[in-house]
């Protein structure tokens, strides 16, 4: 049953051809036998699944599952999960249980679904290639001397691998796109203020978004239905009607202008890559979509200004985990001055240490105009672009990171190098769009996403968009061959 996706294990459970708690127990062992070779998730919560999924399977037998009643998922470690550690893939938090669930989890709760654990993630969700981590790389199920990608690296993986039905990831610059394409999954950004962020721990709070990651656009849209909504305690989400978003996958896609941005498709943007991109744009041309080419003049500016605005909230972000209220403490501090730098400076880990330093940096006096103020700047301009290339485009398609999945270790020494992969996926977080990575060939063994960038609040069309690809291709079943082990 693993190698059905999550919409068709529903429609299993709902027959009746398996329970929750068989289901839940094959992906228990799987993740047992298989887990050693990937590093997805940084806790397996056995137990708890278990009970669950019992529940899941009496609540069935009364007669009030829904669609993910039953369903086994994973969660990125940076979700609060009452009574169950949540690491954000830190030494600092390494021994933290949350003492409260968040929104988004919650609503998984309350849909029946069932935990299997919580997923492996850069630290603090700050990076590309999910080797941050403090509890080591995630690799990359189709090659595992491959990056899986980051931040969402542990979710993106275990769904690639089968040992999740579908997991959850968030996305401030790129980090469910680009891990989902890196791992050849669907996963998909919404909109900012779609998704609640009440529980979610915070990287830079203007971006940070949380979105599905799974086999496929309609598995994705089954879990968006149940995540999206208003939310009181969370002051940036937004009241407005959560349409369904299964209703709409199938419609047609005649008449839908993509627009190509001709900043995408330059010298910096390996050709294999841009291949797939190209074949996979043909096939919406045979859907009945027409192609434009489009222009976002500001899109290289992206990664100077996001490099800015991440980092100065972060620092911001951050300053909670003193040893004092949150997180690790060092031994023996001599007073307490000592207690914050030791515990800091041994709590976090390198990269985390660098983008406390650059966001203080760029808001302290002196230089937050010349910085921080200019990055917004930037940002409204990154904005307007988006804005005035939707009054000729309804969709706008590229990749999502300049080359496939790069060797685990090629770019650990060059932050700069790191944070120029990001070129494709981080404007669309400046602009609070929503934007989608599907699965759409491979480079060598490695796969390749195609990214979909919508309007705001456009996620309806975006999973159409990507439904209607895969109702015609099957990339998104293919899965890695070490997958198939047991
Ligand atoms: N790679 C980007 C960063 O390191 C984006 C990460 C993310 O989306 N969480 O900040």
């Amino acid at each position: 049953m693993y190698d059905k996706t999550l919409a068709e294990q529903s429609q299993a459970l709902a027959n009746g051809d398996i329970s929750s708690v068989e289901l839940t127990q094959s992906y228990l062992g799987r993740i047992k036998q298989l887990d050693q070779h990937y590093n997805c998730y940084i806790s397996v919560t056995e137990d708890l699944a278990l009970k669950q999924a019992a529940a899941a399977d009496t609540r069935r037998a009364n007669g009030e599952a829904g669609a993910l009643t039953g369903i086994p998922l994973a969660y990125k470690d940076l979700f609060c999960t009452k009574g169950v550690r949540t690491s954000c893939g830190s030494k600092m938090l390494d021994n933290f249980i949350a003492p409260y669930e968040s929104t988004v989890t919650q609503h998984f709760q309350d849909a029946g679904a069932v935990m299997l654990g919580k997923t492996n993630m850069d630290e603090f969700a700050m990076g590309s290639s999910n080797e941050s981590s403090y509890y080591g790389v995630v690799k990359n199920p189709w090659d595992t001397t491959a990056i899986a990608g980051g931040s969402s690296g542990g979710s993106a993986a275990c769904v690639a691998a089968r040992l999740a039905a579908g997991a959850i990831g968030t996305d401030t610059g790129g980090s469910i796109r680009q891990p989902a394409s890196h791992c050849g999954i669907t996963g998909i950004k919404p909109t900012y203020g779609r998704v609640s962020r009440y529980g979610i721990v915070a990287y830079a709070s203007s971006l940070d978004q949380a979105g599905p990651m799974a086999q496929t656009a309609e598995d994705a849209a089954l879990m968006l239905n149940t995540m999206a909504g208003f939310d009181h305690r969370d002051s940036t989400a937004i009241d407005k009607t959560v349409p369904d978003y299964t209703a709409t996958l199938n419609d047609s896609l005649e008449g839908l202008t993509i627009g190509l941005p001709k900043e995408y498709f330059t010298a910096g943007l390996d050709n294999r890559v841009a291949r797939q991109i190209q074949q996979a744009v043909a096939e919406y041309e045979k859907l009945g979509a027409t192609v434009k080419e489009i222009s976002l003049p500001n899109n290289e500016l992206s990664i100077a200004a996001y490099y800015v605005i991440a980092p100065a909230e972060a620092s911001s972000n951050l300053s909670r985990f003193d040893g004092v209220r949150f997180g690790y403490r060092c031994d023996n501090p001599e007073n307490l001055e000592d207690l914050y730098k030791r515990s800091r400076s041994e709590g976090f880990g390198e990269e985390v240490k660098r983008r406390i330093l650059v966001g203080t940096y760029a808001l302290s006096a002196g230089y937050y105009d010349a910085y921080y103020i200019k990055a917004q700047k930037i940002r409204r301009l990154i904005r307007d672009d988006f804005l005035n290339a939707f009054k000729e485009c309804d969709i706008i398609m590229g990749p999502n990171a300049p080359t496939p999945a790069f060797n685990i270790g090629e770019k650990c020494d060059d932050p700069v190098a790191m944070y120029l992969s990001d070129i494709y996926t981080l404007s669309v977080n400046l602009a609070g769009l929503p934007g989608m990575s599907i699965p759409v060939g491979f480079a060598d063994n490695r796969p390749v996403g195609l990214q979909i960038i919508g309007q705001h609040f456009d996620e309806a069309r975006l999973l159409n968009t990507a439904h209607r690809f895969q109702q015609v291709t099957d990339w998104h079943l293919k899965a890695p061959a070490t997958a198939a082990l047991i």
